[in-house]
């Protein structure tokens, strides 16, 4: 092949036996990744090549022998523990799904209810790279979640032929990034079939060009995931390029990512048949499914714009997961017109006109969050803190409203458990709770369980697992070049980097700026002499890539690996280079600490000490994100001293120094606070704490309860509510809308009557009485509502209803009663709103007496 001669490559699986078989069929579905028992299955086979493979059973049955097959086929023990791991896997797929197991019979999904669920990224596991970090994870989770449950959802994504990419860190602590090509043959995914069993190519059309796009499937439990590929000969160069890289710096490739995205999973839902109840746009990355949307709702099925647009906006859902505005996606005004004007226009729309959907203010910017936002029934941040971010960063868009009516709530994030827990507290898990405690994990008494625990029991699993991370770092350093070209007495130390006994903290996570990983470098003479403290000695581990454009994440990662260089630390300041779902799981399921130290309040949520927490790590962490909701002194540290500081010198100051100071004369002095066994039963005290109330409060099937509850369900009723007649309820907005805007400017206040004036006092207990008429210029009653709106703290505001009264003379009168509480001042509004059901958007009809 050395002379230019193209051989084309075809794939020869091996020969199974017969009574093999279900292995494929394990190997081909997801859940043999997160199921404890099918791991087990899989590495008894080869743990060498297994590990070696990255935990990919595909892989591990295409490079085992055939004689090693045959052997296998006729081991009865291994046949045993085949046909019970089959078995569970029939049983799993067979479960009639949390929502009927616990007879909760309102939530008894009807046959047609699904849920469509975007996502840019899905990190599933580390066989499958294409994803960059907590979004994908998330992602990936949520899948798995849902088809613990049982609920109807479809995933849709783009596969990304060289994923994110690979690092390499170089002998001067660089970063370099190598993009190693995906052989998807050798991994649990398929091409999707059409009925003449050839490759499904969806064709999607984009400015005049039309795009090839080759769909590929993931079974994820009982949930499939599909995902797209532009990767085609048919296709022009430029579009082939399209699913090469996740998050491709390019913006042009960037928004044809997300064209792609949108485009094919619409086309394919409706390939496959699927009408989707609800739409879940994770991130904004998805948020171009609204124009295709429009598109068929006003081409195929003859809805008017607004029609379409009010349908959209029942059963949409979005998610947000960025708290500043600048890491929002947005593109260029004139690249969004230069490829989707055409199919604005189809709607019906001049491109500038739609383009203000997707504006917080005229500009240049095309925003795929707030045409999201502007688009979706429910929007929601991913913590309590996030939520109320998000609020006020949105704000702007509904200048009308105050900032805590905008309709943004908050689902804490959380993360699989099955994913993240390791062998040995599952085994705990097991035996203490029960093995059902999957299927329980809402029921909090039983996670009282873990409380009672054995001191050395904890402690056994929590040292056998550190054991673990422990050798498979240092396998880890030996092929890092990172330390080449040191002297051998330090690569020597490599050998034995790490120890057990001694204090480890983990920090990994994505180096973004944000996220500061050389905080702890702050002071380093101080850091210095907590690492070497005789008594109290600590170690760190890092890892973590940085954004290929990103120079300050790559010169945070040098500096973390100069440091140690330069201190002979090599073996205990360590930085592992190519961070992934199998390092993620080694690091939060091995190391006693996590730390964690964003500038408040830019993670959204964070999910990585969620996992360190369920495994028994205490997290020492910023007040941000998910932590404040968790944290309570038993179960972790708080680090808060920066917070809110403008000078960012000073902000990184504070919050480094609180970290030293925690780390020394806290976490340390637990930590090596042994009895004459050297059990630190003050530690695992706090150990059991964070397993306990993380487990309970942060696993992903809360999460998803939550979702459906809140979200996907009620959407689901509502949607089958105004289905009846082709929508009949739907198609007669148009009316109704014209009556609001012809009218809405002149309705007016004539007269207010009420029991205060400006500045009255008034006792705690007493109430107010209010009396408003008001000139309705002919827009009928029942098409609005009045309320006194109560601010009775600075953040908290109450709104009551005013009761219709009377209409008279184009008079309407409005009459209502308050109770006042509490003490200091207070204040009120009146507030006259469009309800949601008649106008397109009803945020903007508001109006306020004051
Ligand atoms: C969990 C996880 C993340 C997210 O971590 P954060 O704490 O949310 O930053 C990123 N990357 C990998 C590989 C993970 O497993």
């Amino acid at each position: 092949m050395e002379n230019n001669i193209n051989f084309k490559k075809f794939y020869v699986k091996p020969k199974l036996p017969n009574n093999l078989k279900p292995l494929y069929e394990l190997a081909e579905n997801l859940w043999s990744t997160w199921d404890i028992s099918a791991y087990a299955l899989f590495n008894r086979i080869d743990p060498i090549i297994f590990r070696k493979n990255n935990h990919n059973a595909i892989k591990l049955l295409q490079k085992i022998p055939e004689t090693k097959l045959m052997e296998l086929s006729k081991n009865k023990g291994f046949l045993n523990e085949l046909n019970s791991v089959y078995k569970k896997f029939n049983s799993y797929k067979n479960y009639s799904g949390y929502f009927k197991d616990k007879n909760l019979k309102k939530n008894i999904f009807a046959k047609n209810f699904q849920i469509a669920y975007f996502s840019m990224e899905y990190g599933l596991h580390e066989s499958i790279p294409v994803y960059s970090g907590g979004l994908g994870i998330l992602s990936g989770d949520h899948l798995k979640a849902a088809s613990d449950l049982g609920l109807p959802l479809t995933g849709f994504g783009l596969l990304y032929q060289y994923g994110y990419f690979s690092q390499q860190i170089d002998m001067n602590g660089k970063q370099k990034e190598i993009y190693i090509k995906n052989k998807w043959y050798e991994k649990s995914i398929k091409k999707v079939t059409d009925k003449n069993n050839e490759d499904l190519i969806l064709k999607i059309n984009v400015r005049d060009d039309e795009i090839s796009v080759k769909v590929w499937k993931i079974n994820v439990g009982k949930v499939s995931l599909y995902l797209f590929d532009t990767n085609l000969e048919i296709n022009k160069p430029l579009y082939r390029k399209v699913t090469d890289h996740l998050y491709d710096s390019d913006r042009e490739i960037r928004i044809l990512q997300e064209i792609v995205l949108a485009f094919a999973s619409i086309k394919l839902l409706d390939y496959l048949k699927i009408e989707p109840s609800v739409f879940h746009m994770n991130e904004g990355h998805s948020a171009f499914i609204i124009i295709k949307r429009l598109e068929n709702l006003i081409k195929n099925k003859g809805f008017s714009f607004l029609e379409a647009r009010k349908l959209i906006r029942t059963n949409s859902v979005f998610t947000t997961h960025t708290p500043v505005p600048a890491g929002n996606e947005a593109f260029d005004l004139n690249l969004v017109k230069h490829y989707l004007e055409k199919d604005i226009n189809a709607v019906g729309f001049d491109f500038y006109e739609f383009a203000k959907y997707a504006q917080v203010e005229s500009g240049n910017n095309f925003s795929m969050s707030v045409l999201a936002i502007r688009f979706s029934k429910y929007i929601n941040g991913v913590s309590k803190l996030h939520g109320e971010v998000s609020k006020e960063m949105w704000h702007p868009i509904y200048p009308k409203i105050i900032k805590e009516e905008m309709p943004i709530d908050y689902i804490t994030n959380g993360v699989h458990i099955q994913t993240w827990v390791s062998r040995q507290i599952t085994g705990l898990f097991d035996r203490y709770i029960g093995s059902d405690y999957i299927h329980n994990s809402d029921i909090s008494k039983i996670w009282d369980n873990i409380l009672s625990i054995p001191d050395i029991e904890i402690w056994e699993a929590h040292q056998s697992r550190k054991q673990q991370m422990i050798t498979f770092l240092r396998e880890k350093l030996k092929t890092s070049i990172m330390y080449k070209g040191n002297d051998i007495t330090s690569s020597e130390r490599l050998d034995n980097a790490l120890s057990p006994d001694k204090l480890t903290i983990g920090f990994a996570r994505r180096f973004a700026t944000y996220k500061r990983a050389n905080l702890i470098l702050k002071d380093k003479k101080r850091l210095l002499e907590i690492l070497n403290n005789k008594e109290r000695p600590i170690q760190f581990i890092f890892a973590g890539k940085a954004h290929p454009a990103d120079e300050f994440g790559k010169a945070m990662i040098k500096e973390i690996i100069d440091f140690a260089k330069e201190n002979s630390l090599e073996d205990r300041f360590i930085f592992i280079e190519d961070y992934d779902i199998n390092i993620a799981r080694h690091l939060v399921q091995g190391v006693d600490v996590w730390l964690n130290n964003p500038i408040k309040p830019m993670e959204a949520s964070g999910t990585s000490g969620m996992k360190a927490g369920m495994n028994g790590a205490l997290n020492v962490s910023i007040l941000d994100g998910w932590w404040p909701e968790c944290y309570n002194k038993n179960n972790g540290w708080g680090i808060t001293a920066g917070y809110g500081v403008e000078d960012e010198e000073v902000r990184d100051y504070l919050d480094s120094k609180e970290i030293y100071d925690i780390l020394e004369f806290e976490v340390a002095k637990l930590y090596y606070n042994r009895d004459s066994y050297s059990i630190p039963h003050e530690w695992i005290r706090m150990m059991k704490h964070s397993i306990k109330d993380v487990t309970l409060n942060f696993n992903m099937h809360r999460m998803l309860r939550q979702y459906n509850e809140k979200y996907y369900l009620p959407i689901y009723n509502y949607v089958k509510e105004i289905s009846n007649n082709n929508y009949e309820e739907i198609h007669k907005t148009q009316e109704k809308q014209d009556i609001i805007d012809s009218n809405w400017e002149n309705l007016k206040f004539v007269d207010v009557k009420i029991t205060i004036n400006e500045f009255t006092t008034i006792r705690s207990g007493e109430s107010i009485k209010v009396n408003v008429d008001l000139d309705t210029n002919n827009i009928p009653d029942e098409y609005f509502s009045v309320e006194i709106v109560h601010q009775t703290n600075k953040n908290t505001f109450e709104s009551h209803p005013l009761k219709f009264v009377k209409h008279e003379n184009n008079l309407s009168t409005y009459k209502g009663v308050f109770n006042i509480s509490g003490a200091g001042e207070q204040s009120y509004n009146i507030k006259i709103s469009v309800n949601d059901s008649i106008v397109e958007e009803n945020l903007f009809y508001v109006k306020w007496y004051y």
